[in-house]
């Protein structure tokens, strides 16, 4: 970590001006190098100067440098920053002088990786710079400047400190038995302590559920028989001819794949093979794929026709699609009803037809009710929204639950010590005070160059 590196951060294409970005101990006498008139080496920081690049006496461009010593850079280390003008061709020469004058080229996220490992920020804040690149709607940005701020680490380390409180006890329980001065860690002290944290995982858990929501949208199926209209309402839905729709069964025989944007939260819709007994070999396929689709899912909209008495294909259906989060569409209200089925009083149904756009906005609604897109819109935002920080205070959860196990099985301290000590290491990989190598590697590979 040495070394001095150099990137263009800004996208490469034709645009009025890119940023080529240096950091390192030789940062600014790399800099200085291919840049007059000023000697960069004796200006003060956080200072911006105007002046030219140039290669053996040949100006390169017009630009102008931006000087940031450490520690109070995104590295903590000694930053410059060339603003110089956009265009292929005029970016890529500066970064090649700087290259050639001793810097190396950046691996994608090196910057970031370089604040983390330098203790600028912690590993959260890093995913959340990502996540805030890759935001694509209002929510997903909020979501991801929460976690830059750092308010998304502090639930986490507070949880860390009351555990280490009360790993810190037991320690004393154990190590000093004889001292009558310290304060005993009794079972039911144990149990209560664990209760506080339990409800706080639990409590973090549940607010980060809508985080995938919000990130990743709400993967949603359309399910039936075939033609019953499932292309039809998907195609209303995302307003576009995307599917094929026609009235020969079995015509939808792939899936078909729509993003509808609900209130700034994503539906990728899925529009899947009619469901009904076939031989057809590639219709088959579909259908196996379909009925895979059930358990991924997060929504199934249940298609079915007001024109056509219910079938065993339907029933199928409504069987197989009970545990999910499912809104049954009974389409085509426009043609008589044969339709006969009693659904129970708790089912969320919607009667409608594509025809004259009658229940889709009922539809809607119901989503919107459903995913409690209200609770989101007036939600702090302050919560874990990566599906890495979530996987492992669900393992913290697990283990807090085999901890009250223990304190009901009366097991030894010293050995429940050993679960207390294995939640406090996977709260610190979170944050990232414990990280492997190649878990960094691996997040940082996903990060844009010059980042
Ligand atoms: P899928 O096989 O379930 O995807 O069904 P499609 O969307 O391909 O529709 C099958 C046929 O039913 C097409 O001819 C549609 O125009 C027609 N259809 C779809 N929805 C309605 C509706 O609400 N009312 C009527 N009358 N016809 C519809």
């Amino acid at each position: 970590m040495n070394d001095t590196i150099a990137s263009i951060s800004t996208a490469l294409g034709v645009g009025a001006i890119s940023i080529i970005r240096i950091s390192g101990n030789k940062a600014i006498k790399i800099a200085n190098k291919i840049y007059g008139p000023k000697n960069l080496l004796l200006v003060p920081t956080h200072t911006i100067h105007y002046g030219h690049i140039y290669d053996k006496g040949n100006i390169i461009d017009e630009v102008l440098v931006t000087i940031m010593k450490g520690p109070k850079t995104y590295t903590t280390e000694d930053v410059v920053e060339i603003n110089c003008h956009g265009g292929i061709a005029t970016t890529n020469k500066v970064l090649e002088l700087l290259l050639e004058n001793g810097a190396r080229l950046a691996e994608p996220g090196e910057f970031t990786k370089r604040a983390l490992l330098n203790g600028r920020i912690d590993l959260i804040e890093a995913e959340g710079i990502m996540d805030l690149i890759n935001s694509k709607t209002e929510k997903s940005r909020k979501l991801a400047i929460n976690q830059i701020t750092g308010d998304v680490s502090n639930l986490i380390k507070k949880l860390k400190q009351d555990l280490i409180e009360v790993i810190a006890s037991i320690e004393v329980n154990i190590d000093y038995p004889e001292y009558e001065d310290i304060p005993v860690m009794t079972m039911q002290m144990l149990k209560d302590r664990i209760l506080v944290i339990k409800r706080e995982v639990a409590k973090i858990l549940k607010a980060s559920e809508n985080s995938k929501i919000i990130k990743e949208g709400i993967n949603t199926l359309i399910i039936g028989r075939p033609n019953v209209g499932k292309s039809s309402i998907l195609n209303k839905l995302i307003n576009e001819e995307k599917a094929i729709v026609t009235n020969i069964e079995g015509t939808t025989r792939d899936i078909v794949e729509g993003t509808v944007n609900l209130d700034g939260i994503f539906l990728n819709v899925n529009d899947t093979a009619g469901i009904r007994e076939t031989e057809n070999i590639i219709e088959k396929i579909g259908v196996e794929r379909s009925l895979n689709l059930i358990d991924k899912s997060d929504l199934v909209i249940l298609v079915i026709n007001n024109n056509e008495n219910i079938t065993n294909e339907d029933l199928n259906l409504i069987d197989k699609t009970k545990n999910k989060n499912r809104i049954i569409f009974i389409n085509k209200s426009d043609l008589e009803k044969k339709f006969n089925y009693d659904f129970s009083k708790k089912e969320k149904i919607v009667i409608g037809n594509v025809i004259n756009d009658n229940g889709l906005d009922e539809l809607k609604k119901m989503i919107r009710e459903m995913f409690n897109f209200d609770k989101i819109e007036k939600g702090d935002f302050n919560f874990l929204s990566n599906a890495r920080q979530i996987s492992i205070l669900k393992e913290v959860q697990k283990i807090i639950n085999d901890i009250e196990l223990g304190i009901k099985q009366k097991i030894e301290l010293d050995i429940l010590q050993i679960d207390l000590i294995k939640i406090n290491k996977l709260l610190g990989e979170i944050i990232g005070e414990e990280y492997e190598e190649e878990l960094l590697d691996f997040l940082f590979s996903k990060f844009c160059l010059g980042k």
